[in-house]
């Protein structure tokens, strides 16, 4: 029964999460001067597949696993976006996750349009065998409708390289050609790209560089607390910390760290299990709920969906918050904050330093040449510093909230390029 509410509550909490997004595209275009058709078109993905992925589990029976695949739109270019391994998945949630993945795409002004896939199952409760057998069931039930021209995946909430590899390695005897295109997040050897897996933490290190320079606070000293300990939350509280930023709060699924001092990061990161499981190791531990009130100057939501609403966006103490997780804010605590004078840097921004390196991956696979740790860096920084002073810029001009003007400049594309394909 508590099971069944949780999952209801969860579903709600979908629902409003694909809800809100088309109300703030609605807003964008109409801010944009874009007809009632633009939006019609763009509220919900172009396709949507449901797949029933069999898989032999290790005491011998067969589970039936369900997957979703959505393509948002492929006027700018292929689509692109993840994969997440989750209990929780639903088709309401991967919908909105792929017309996030456009809006970020059109943000860092890459040659896509978004998309994003899901499975629903626990892999914290997998073996690592059927994993494999799942993420290449996976690949066969959706191979029609992807490609390294068509659209292309990558890694997500509880998916890695490892996952990637074996996906690539699926699609590739399927085609029977070697396709390291049709997948980014892969292992180096495999075609993978210096940077990739800490490309999402680096973006969002770069965003909360630009914003506490405009809010006139020195990242030397600056209190850090960040919630999610998975790939974007773990290296971000490294390379804060390593920036001189004290992190006084971290968390995972099960609950939260504190210290005023600052968290010895260093070995948290070495206790953490894949999963990004490290305060099951401690006695004194917080609340999720209670890491996102404490005092601090920036807070990065890092895990997963609708963690400030509108019962506690008015005690949140930070100055700046930056979203590199999707979705973790609702557009009622969105208003609360903006009145209060918070600086939100949205999630469509800040977590798509993951998706930059992916269209870097992608480019050297394509092009067969590869390039150094440098190289990558310094493309990421250039991308990431114009499209945040882009969105910032755009939100001054117009008068709009940090998430509005991120979805003005996202948006823009996709409908010029609909519009030039005689689509609208
Ligand atoms: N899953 C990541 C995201 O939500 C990365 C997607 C990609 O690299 O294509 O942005």
């Amino acid at each position: 029964m508590v099971a069944q509410n949780h999952s209801e509550q969860s579903h709600k909490e979908k629902l409003d999460v694909l809800e809100s997004t088309q109300t703030i595209i609605h807003e964008a275009l109409t801010k944009l001067g874009y007809p009632e058709e633009v939006y019609e078109l763009l509220k919900e993905p172009l396709r949507i597949l449901t797949v029933r992925i069999p898989v032999r589990m290790d005491d011998g029976s067969i589970k039936i696993f369900t997957g979703y695949r959505a393509q948002h739109n492929d006027s700018v270019g292929p689509t692109k976006g993840g994969v997440r391994f989750h209990p929780d998945v639903t088709e309401t949630e991967v919908k909105a996750l792929s017309i996030w993945m456009s809006l970020k795409a059109g943000i860092v002004d890459l040659p896509y349009g978004g998309g994003k896939g899901g499975i629903v199952c626990d892999p914290r409760e997998m073996s690592f065998r059927e994993l494999e057998a799942l993420s290449r069931g996976y690949v066969r039930a959706i191979s029609q409708i992807v490609g390294p021209t068509k659209d292309i995946p990558a890694p997500d909430v509880f998916t890695n390289s490892q996952i990637m590899a074996w996906m690539m390695d699926e699609y590739s005897r399927i085609r029977e050609f070697d396709s390291p295109g049709f997948i980014t997040g892969k292992p180096l050897v495999l075609g993978g790209s210096h940077g990739r897996e800490t490309a999402t933490a680096k973006g969002v290190t770069i965003c909360i560089r630009e914003a506490a320079k405009k809010k006139g606070i020195a990242l030397e000293g600056a209190r850090v607390v960040v919630q999610g300990f998975g790939n974007a939350g773990s290296f971000l509280a490294k390379f804060m910390h390593d920036a001189g930023a004290k992190v006084v709060g971290i968390s995972d699924a099960y609950g939260a760290l504190y210290d005023p001092d600052g968290l010895d990061i260093d070995y948290l990161l070495d206790r953490r299990d894949s999963f990004g499981t490290v305060t099951k190791l401690f006695k004194n531990t917080i609340t999720n709920k209670e890491l996102l009130e404490l005092d601090c100057d920036i807070l990065v939501p890092a895990a997963i969906e609708n963690q400030i609403t509108e019962e506690n966006a008015h005690n949140i103490k930070a100055s700046i918050v930056v979203e590199a997780a999707n979705g973790p804010t609702t557009l009622r605590a969105t208003e609360i904050l903006t009145e209060r004078g918070v600086l939100i840097v949205p999630d469509v921004l800040a977590s798509s330093g993951g998706v930059t390196v992916s269209y870097f991956e992608w480019v050297q696979n394509n092009q067969g040449y590869y390039w150094s740790e440098k190289e990558v860096e310094e493309k990421l920084e250039e991308v990431l510093v114009k499209a945040f002073n882009n969105v910032y810029n755009t939100a001054q001009n117009r008068k709009v909230n940090m998430r509005l003007a991120a979805y003005m400049v996202g948006v823009r594309k996709m409908a010029e390029a609909s519009r030039f394909r005689g689509w609208i």
